[in-house]
C-alpha cells in the first residue's frame, strides 16, 4: 500500500506489533499441539487491543486460514479487509443480522437449542459450530440435553461444521480445578460419540483456549482457540512457570513526550492538586491517557512509564489524554522524546504484567481496552 508522505502513526501515542514474536508464539504454540491440530487465532475485542485486521493480515501470511471473533461486526471488519478462511462467531448474532452471515461467509456459533431453531428458522443454509455446555453455564446448549442436541443436527438449514465446548477452570493445577477439566473434557467427547452413533461424523472439535493449549495439549480436537497466549503473554504472572515455551510479546505501548517542565515547591500538578513537589522537580507530559486504555488507577505514583531506559513515576492524575511523570533523575529528556508505557528499553521493562497488576487487573483485559484512537505500526 502506498503511504502519503504525511503519514506518521507515531506522531502521539502508538502500538507496535513484533511479527518475530508473533511467528514465534504461533509455532510454539503449535508445536505443544499433537500433530494435526489447527490454531484458530482469536481476534476478538480488536485482537486484545493489538488490531485485528494488521494481525489477522500477519497470520493469514503465515498461512493460518482460521479465526474466531466475538460478534459479527469483527466478522464483517475483517472480510472487508480481505482476511481469508474460515471466521466462527463465538457470541450471538441479532436474527435481523443472519443475512450478513452468509454475505460475509461467516460461521456461527449455535448458543443453545433455543437459538439454533431461530437459526434454522432464518430458511437458509447457514454455517455453524455448536456450543456445548459442559459446565462453565455461560453459551452452549447443556451437555446432558442429549435429544436437545441431536435435534440440533437434524435441523436441515443448519450446515454443522464443527462442535465445541469452553473449558473454565484450566488455568490452575488446583486439583479440583483438574478434576472438573477432566469432567469437561469426559462429557463433551461423550456428547460427540453420541452423535458419531447417531451418523454425524464428520464434525469437527475444539475446547482449548489458550490455558487449555498450555496446561492440557493431549486434550486437543480439530482446532484450538488460542487468544492470550498468541499475543506473547499470560493472564497473569502467576500463572508463568518454568517449563512454559518461550512466549513473547507482541505488543509494545509508546507515547509522545510533548512537554518538559521545572516544578517549583509547593506547586502542584494534574487535575485535583493530589501531587504537591516538595522540592524543585522537572516534569514531563505525555501524550497518552485513560480515553487510550492506560488504567486511571495508575496515577498518583502507583504506575511509571519507561524514559530514556529509567523509570518516570506518573505523578497526580491521569488525563482523558495525558498523563504527566517525574523525570527529575532523568538525563535528555525532551520534548518529542518517546515514554515506553508497555515493552523494552535495553534491560528495562514495564510489561503488561505490572500494569494488569497495579490495576488490580489481568493482562487481558489491559490490552482489550487500549483505544482505537492509537496508531498500530508493524515491526518486521
Ligand atoms: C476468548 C475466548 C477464547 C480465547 O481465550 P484465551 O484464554 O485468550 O486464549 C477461546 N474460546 C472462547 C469461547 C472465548 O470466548
Amino acid at each position: 500500500m502506498k503511504k502519503r508522505k504525511t503519514y506518521f502513526p507515531q506522531g502521539r501515542a502508538w502500538i507496535e506489533l513484533d511479527t518475530q514474536a508473533l511467528c514465534q508464539n504461533v509455532t510454539a504454540l503449535g508445536a505443544l499441539l499433537p500433530e494435526g491440530v489447527t490454531l484458530m487465532p482469536v481476534l476478538k475485542a480488536d485482537a486484545y487491543g493489538h488490531g485485528a485486521v494488521l494481525i489477522a493480515k500477519m497470520l493469514n501470511s503465515m498461512g493460518i486460514r482460521a479465526f474466531c471473533v466475538a460478534c459479527i461486526t469483527e466478522g464483517i471488519e475483517l472480510r472487508k479487509h480481505g482476511i481469508k478462511g474460515e471466521i466462527l462467531i463465538l457470541g450471538y448474532t441479532h436474527p435481523r443480522q443472519f443475512s450478513l452471515l452468509r454475505r460475509y461467509r461467516l460461521t456461527q456459533t449455535v448458543l443453545d437449542h433455543a437459538y439454533a431453531l431461530e437459526l434454522n428458522r432464518y430458511g437458509r443454509k447457514l454455517a455453524v459450530h455448536v456450543a456445548i455446555d459442559t459446565g462453565m453455564h455461560r453459551l452452549g446448549e447443556r451437555a446432558e440435553h442429549r435429544e436437545l442436541i441431536r435435534q440440533i443436527f437434524a435441523m436441515k438449514n443448519l450446515e454443522i461444521q464443527g462442535a465445541y465446548t469452553h473449558l473454565c477452570a484450566d488455568d490452575t493445577a488446583d486439583p479440583e480445578a483438574v478434576s472438573f477439566t477432566g469432567k469437561q473434557a469426559k462429557t463433551f467427547s461423550a456428547v460427540m460419540n453420541h452423535l458419531k452413533r447417531q451418523g454425524y461424523c464428520d464434525v469437527k472439535t475444539h475446547l482449548l483456549a489458550s490455558y487449555g493449549v498450555l496446561n492440557y495439549p493431549q486434550l486437543a480436537g480439530d482446532y484450538a482457540r488460542v487468544g492470550i497466549a498468541l499475543y506473547g503473554v499470560r493472564s497473569s504472572l502467576a500463572d508463568l512457570d518454568a517449563s512454559a515455551p518461550c512466549l513473547r510479546p507482541v505488543l509494545s505501548l509508546k507515547a509522545r513526550i510533548t512537554s518538559v517542565k521545572t516544578l517549583f515547591p509547593g506547586e502542584s500538578a494534574g487535575y485535583g492538586l493530589c501531587f504537591t513537589a516538595e522540592r524543585q522537580i522537572r516534569i514531563a507530559t505525555c501524550a497518552i491517557g485513560y480515553a487510550d486504555g492506560l488504567p486511571r488507577s495508575l496515577s498518583c505514583g502507583a504506575g511509571s512509564v519507561l524514559i530514556n531506559g529509567c523509570r518516570a513515576t506518573i505523578i497526580g492524575r491521569i488525563c482523558m489524554d495525558q498523563t504527566t511523570v517525574d523525570v527529575t533523575d532523568i538525563p535528555h529528556v525532551s520534548a518529542g522524546g518517546t515514554a515506553i508505557i508497555i515493552g523494552r528499553w535495553r534491560k528495562e521493562e514495564i510489561t503488561v504484567y505490572e500494569l494488569a497488576d497495579k490495576a488490580g487487573t489481568i493482562t487481558n483485559e489491559i490490552l482489550s481496552r487500549l483505544g482505537e484512537r492509537l496508531e498500530r505500526v508493524v515491526k518486521d
